[in-house]
């Protein structure tokens, strides 16, 4: 990575130091108790991690997606649930707020955000399945006394389900009967709005995922953000920002369990004489570092082509994947070396092939994205949208 500049190598280096000193220690623990310290929330915001990718004019450092995919990789080594949810408070919501808003919305939200006073939360998928919009039920329609809209529905598997600024996509009708798919502002203090109690899960934990629901939610119009009919899918520079922050953190976690697993074998002596001289164990440990150094690869060069607007349709598709799914490979096989060992919780290390599973669900389970992929070379969309979900009255 000799092509970074200066600000970018600092980012980095500060985020190794965060993760090595702050979120290291607790790592194991937020696995454990399902919990993310209050403390280390604060450090993070501390840091200015929560705004990194925001602009200057709303509290943020303005950093570009080079510098965050840095920083989320550094912090999934330590621990990729964390840098997972940070991803969304970092990236997915602020960037969404910055497309659609208006200037009095970005400055009613993100001010806070970006100092970690109200968390956000991004809320698409649904019972029906979450990249199947056309079978969503939650909607906003016009109030009978003119005065706003009214939302009513339920989510499913929403990351920050304890934040206090939600981005709900959900369906949309305008006064003239006008039908589409758009994103609307919900706060945690609105009438109507539930959130559903902590869910366990298999990997990210310490962040609560999990459904939430709105009935009779009175949205103003300054809830609605962007255009009411398109909003929910006009906003595709964050999604893509986001998946491919997202597939930092799936090269982190790979990166985080061989460095701990190099370690482990280095100073394991197995009949009499060092492990790594079992020629299958040093094999997967180059296959593994191989497979890591080309996920960075394809990773940077996205993520330079997506600054450059020059990416390829569906990259970022591609890069979710074939980088969430190889760094599951890799999880897999490098747990394998730490025999009965990586089985036991005590040693901290099988969450990272927990994490991993989860990263090639969330933000879309793989298949989706070969689905587009497909569409992409097949048909030239890279897009599952319906075109029919907005319609004329
Ligand atoms: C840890 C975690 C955090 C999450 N956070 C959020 C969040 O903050 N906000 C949010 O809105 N959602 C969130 N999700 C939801 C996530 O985006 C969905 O779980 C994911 O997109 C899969 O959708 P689904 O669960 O509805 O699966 P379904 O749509 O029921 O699909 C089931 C399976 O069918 C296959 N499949 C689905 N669609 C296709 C297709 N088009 N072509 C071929 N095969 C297909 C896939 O194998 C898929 O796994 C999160 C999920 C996890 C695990």
């Amino acid at each position: 990575m000799d092509w970074l500049n200066d600000d970018q190598r600092a980012l980095r280096d500060m985020a190794e130091t965060f993760a090595r000193k702050e979120v290291e220690p607790v790592a194991n623990r937020i696995d454990m108790e399902e919990r993310t310290p209050d403390e280390l929330v604060a450090k993070a915001a501390e840091l200015g991690l929560y705004g990194l990718y925001t602009s200057e004019a709303y509290g943020g450092v303005g950093a570009d997606l080079v510098s965050v995919c840095l920083v989320s990789e550094e912090i999934a080594k330590a621990s990729p649930a964390f840098a997972g949810m940070l991803t969304v408070q970092m990236v997915l919501c602020p960037k969404t707020v910055e497309i659609l808003g208006t200037e009095e919305q970005k400055q009613r939200i993100l001010p806070r955000a970006v100092t970690g006073e109200r968390l956000m939360a991004y809320s698409q998928s649904e019972p029906g399945g979450a990249a199947n919009v056309a079978a969503h039920l939650t909607r906003a329609v016009p109030d009978a006394d003119g005065t706003g809209w009214r939302l009513d529905g339920a989510k499913l598997f929403c990351t920050q389900g304890s934040a206090q600024t939600y981005l709900v996509m959900c369906k949309t009708r305008d006064r003239d009967g006008n039908e589409g798919y758009g994103c609307v502002i919900v706060e945690a203090e609105d009438a109507g709005f539930q959130v559903a109690p902590y869910e366990h899960k298999l990997g990210w934990r310490g962040t609560n995922t999990g459904p939430i629901s709105f009935d009779n939610v009175h949205l103003a119009s300054d809830d609605i953000l962007g255009d009411l009919l398109s909003g929910g899918f006009s906003h595709r520079a964050a999604n893509t920002a986001n998946l491919l922050a997202h597939c930092a953190v799936s090269v982190g976690c790979a990166q985080g369990l061989f460095d701990k697993t190099l370690d482990y074998v280095k100073q394991r002596r197995l009949y009499g004489r060092d492990m790594s001289e079992l020629q299958p164990v040093a094999y997967w440990l180059a296959e593994s570092h191989a497979k890591i150094a080309a996920c960075r690869a394809l990773l940077y060069d996205t993520v330079r082509a997506f600054e450059a607007g020059a990416m390829a349709p569906a990259q970022s598709n591609v890069c979710k994947t074939f980088i969430c799914e190889t760094a599951f490979d890799v999880c897999v096989k490098l747990l394998q070396l730490w025999g009965g060992s990586g089985i036991m919780d005590s040693t901290g290390v099988n969450r990272y092939m927990r994490d991993a599973r989860a990263q090639c669900v969330a933000e879309g389970a793989s298949e989706i994205h070969y689905a587009i992929i497909a569409n992409q070379l097949l048909h030239g969309q890279p897009t599952l949208v319906p075109s029919n979900i907005v319609k004329k009255a």
